[in-house]
């Protein structure tokens, strides 16, 4: 097993990690502070080619991967959590075209995203249908010429910046799972209504928002993949996707830990730098373990991704990395505000914002909960 990075991997971590450094880093506690969407750092990852890393070079991406995708979200997330929800929203609204779309749709919908001229957004999520997928009621009723959808969703990201979003719904409720399919509904279908912002705990600067489709007509050549598919594609879609939020939470962890080792150095208590403590030192020897083990199993995820794309491995480790690294995320940010003292818990420093955003990447595609029934599932079947 090779763990070296190629050359293409490290010039782009490189290239990320300055820009993330001289561009994202600086804007991040006012972007949270005015929960606005940092339409100005979505244009650096447009301008540098960095929202395609994942996409095949044939409909606008990169090609470089999806461990080079993780690497772009690590270097981004550990300076703006709010810019880095536009790179995993992307994984999440890119990967069912990549896996089901007709070449058309492809052509267009994957260009778009890729070149940066939009974000893309995923509907899943209902009122009463988050876990519980499959509970959901939205539904979409053949007509002469397309579907009729009917329905609502909450929770979903960056759709209000979004020229389109995709709606999973039932084509056939009495099929169950076999009777759901991806719907592309754009801005401008009529009885298509997006809700109002979202206020959260952290990743402010992204934008979360309900939408409601009240016989909404959507022309039938915006049918992602077959009639009955849509399960199928949006497993497939989180088995790719989930690295991705374990590189996001990587990112939130080792941000917080730069912090506290640079702080622990210069802060004087009892005479002596908090460095000096044993105490401390164990504390931040611990966040350091975490966060190596972390970038392993998200690291060997995202390039079985890379290397063996059909692998029976893949749901498996792809749910391990997710678990694993936000669980870290949110132990390693909460020590960190904790080595910080009082002043973690101002927004003098980025601890408590980092602490605050990671929590969502134990909830989001699929909470924690939820790895564990993938994973226990797939051992004991
Ligand atoms: C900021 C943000 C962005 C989001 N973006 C999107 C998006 O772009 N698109 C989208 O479709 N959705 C999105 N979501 C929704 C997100 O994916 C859901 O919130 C998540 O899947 C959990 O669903 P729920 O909130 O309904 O919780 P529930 O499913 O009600 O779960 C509540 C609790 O019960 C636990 N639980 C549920 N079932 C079981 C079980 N069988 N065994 C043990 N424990 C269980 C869960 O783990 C959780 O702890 C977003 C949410 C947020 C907050």
């Amino acid at each position: 097993m090779d763990f070296r990075l190629t050359e293409e991997q490290i010039m782009i971590r490189d290239t990320i990690r300055r820009i993330a450094t001289e561009k994202f880093a600086p804007l991040a506690a006012e972007i949270d502070a005015q929960e606005r969407f940092p339409l100005e750092n979505f244009n650096i990852l447009a301008e540098n080619g960095l929202l395609g890393v994942s996409i095949p070079e044939e409909y606008g991406g990169s090609g470089a991967g999806q461990l080079a995708n993780c690497l772009v979200l690590e270097e981004t997330a550990k300076a703006c959590g709010s810019t880095s929800t536009i790179l995993t929203n992307q994984g999440l609204a890119s990967e069912p075209f990549l896996i089901s779309a007709s070449e058309e749709m492809k052509k267009n919908y994957l260009y778009r995203m890729a070149s940066g001229q939009c974000q893309g957004a995923m509907a899943i999520t209902e009122a009463n249908a988050g876990s519980d997928v499959a509970g959901m009621n939205t539904t979409a009723r053949k007509v002469d010429g397309g579907y009729l959808l009917n329905g609502s969703k909450i929770f979903i990201t960056n759709v209000g910046i979004s020229p389109f979003v995709v709606v999973v719904c039932y084509t056939d409720k009495s099929k169950g799972n076999k009777g759901m399919s991806l719907i592309v509904v754009e801005k401008e279908d009529k009885g298509f209504i997006v809700g109002p912002p979202e206020h959260k705990m952290g990743l402010r600067g992204s934008d979360t928002r309900s939408l409601t489709f009240e016989d909404c007509f959507v022309p039938e050549n915006r049918l992602l993949g077959v009639e009955g598919g849509g399960f199928k594609t949006l497993m497939n879609t989180f088995n790719f996707s989930r690295p991705n939020i374990a590189a996001q939470a990587l990112g939130f962890a080792q941000g917080a830990l730069d912090v506290a080792v640079a702080y622990a150095k210069e802060r004087v208590q009892f005479g002596q730098t908090l460095s000096s403590f044993q105490g401390m030192q164990w504390m931040l020897a611990e966040m350091a373990l975490a966060v190596e083990t972390a970038r392993s199993i998200t690291y060997r995820a995202a390039s079985l991704i890379d290397n063996e794309p059909g692998s029976p491995e893949i749901p498996r480790l792809c749910s391990m990395a997710k678990w694993y690294a936000s669980d870290v995320a949110m132990k390693v940010t909460t020590d960190a505000v904790q080595i910080l003292g009082g002043y973690g818990y101002t927004r003098e420093y980025p601890v408590e914002r980092m602490m605050r955003d990671a929590k969502i990447t134990q909830i989001y595609e699929g909470t924690n909960q939820v790895q564990r029934i993938i994973i226990a599932g797939q051992m004991l079947k």
